[in-house]
């Protein structure tokens, strides 16, 4: 047999942590990682912080899972806490990102197939280089070819606009178009913040026409912007969003929010899971949202993320030919470069032991785990400078 255990799809690297300390990745060779990635945008606390671990050991001593079936006390408590500091009326809780954004489409297409609606009205319009997730339903909602070969048919009922052009939407839209699913911030995508009057003008758009504004925020969202959600940059709010990843800080953990208007087809008996909200998730996410859901946390968010964003900037001045210019907001940000960004991430990796995440359109994405201070950025500078002084982009 030549196929490995555990099933190839992921081309891993030889990094193998097996203990996280705060804003570091401990490898089981010993070798210490400062790590900018945070698991993709997951580990918001950091890796060891006492009061996510308290509230997941207490809950798994008490209740780890029930059936939806019964009641949620648990359930009840977290979805208050995102309704009162939210957009959103109501929230079902699922276990990943695909999965929120999932329960978005369907709670979308729900809108128009629920009485008094269209039911003309099923296709969703998204936008190039998305990255919703793996489900087949999520995987049919990007434009990326990379992730649809091998899986035909995928779902229909998705149209690919251009990111950021408001113009394009409008021109694919007609008498079947259901609403807007789009990353306000792209993560994969580059770190790609829409412009205000993208986002404003999808707002418009759907408020006009009836049609559902879907936000997937599943990387941009909790506390990663500075704002606990990055529709608040804009000044206006979607109907629908999906948030998971740094919401459970790193206990698996999603969400679809909605407005009361917009979740009038969620109704008894049209969508489930057998995990999703259970004790031991809505622990860690409650855990997760007093840490972050407060003026003063996002504030320091928010100037930390000027700090190192004005270091990263008069940093890439110092390499011309290596980097382009910086772009996202907070702790969301994105090194667009000259070259590939790929193989410069793998030398800050395998050279530096510096851990970030490239990303589509030549970026390196630099996302620090929130609870970083001055010694992790000190540390970052230290490695990257060392790395850009010892990267040959040619080789
Ligand atoms: C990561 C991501 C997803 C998918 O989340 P999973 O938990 O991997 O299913 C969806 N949308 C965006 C914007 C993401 O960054």
């Amino acid at each position: 047999m030549s196929i490995s255990p555990l099933m190839p799809v992921y081309p891993r690297c030889g990094v193998r942590p097996v203990k996280g300390e705060h804003c570091h990745l401990i490898d089981e060779d010993g070798t210490r990682y400062l790590d900018f990635a945070s698991g993709i945008a997951v580990n918001l606390l950091g890796h060891s912080h006492a009061g996510l671990i308290g509230a997941i050991q207490r809950q798994a001593e008490t209740l780890m899972h029930v059936s939806n079936l019964y009641g949620s006390p648990q359930g009840e408590e977290l979805a208050q806490k995102l309704v009162d500091n939210t957009f959103a009326d109501t929230v079902f809780f699922t276990n990943s990102g695909a999965e929120a954004v999932e329960t978005a489409i369907k709670t979308a297409r729900a809108y128009h197939q629920h009485e008094g609606g269209d039911t003309n009205r099923t296709e969703l319009i998204t936008f190039t280089n998305a990255f919703h997730g793996r489900t087949m339903a999520t995987i049919s909602a990007s434009n990326q070819e990379k992730m649809h070969k091998g899986f035909m048919p995928l779902l229909a009922g998705f149209q690919y606009a251009e990111f950021d052009n408001l113009e394009h939407a409008k021109s694919l839209m007609s008498d079947k178009t259901a609403g807007f699913l789009v990353e306000p911030i792209q993560g994969e995508g580059g770190i790609r913040p829409g412009s205000e009057e993208f986002i404003h003008g999808l707002r418009k758009l759907a408020d006009e026409n009836d049609l559902m504004l879907v936000f997937d925020e599943v990387q941009c969202g909790v506390a990663r912007t500075g704002k606990l959600y990055a529709y608040e940059h804009y000044g206006i709010e979607p109907d629908i969003m999906a948030s998971a990843k740094g919401i459970g800080g790193g206990f698996p953990l999603g969400a679809c929010l909605a407005t009361e208007k917009a979740a009038r087809g969620m109704v008894f008996g049209t969508h489930g899971s057998t995990y999703g909200g259970n004790p031991l998730a809505m622990a860690a996410g409650m855990a997760v949202m007093d840490a972050v859901a407060t003026d003063e946390f996002l504030a320091e968010v928010t100037e930390k993320g000027d700090r190192l964003r004005a270091r990263l900037e008069q940093f890439i001045g110092n390499y011309p030919d290596l980097f382009d210019f910086v772009r996202g907001k907070g702790l969301m940000l994105g090194i667009r470069m000259k070259v590939e960004s790929r193989p410069f991430f793998v030398h800050l990796r395998d050279n530096h032991q510096l851990l970030t995440v490239a990303a589509g359109d030549q970026t390196l994405r630099v996302l620090p785990p929130l609870v970083a201070g001055d010694a992790e950025f000190d540390e970052f500078f230290d490695k990257l400078s060392a790395g850009a002084a010892s990267f040959a982009p040619s080789n």
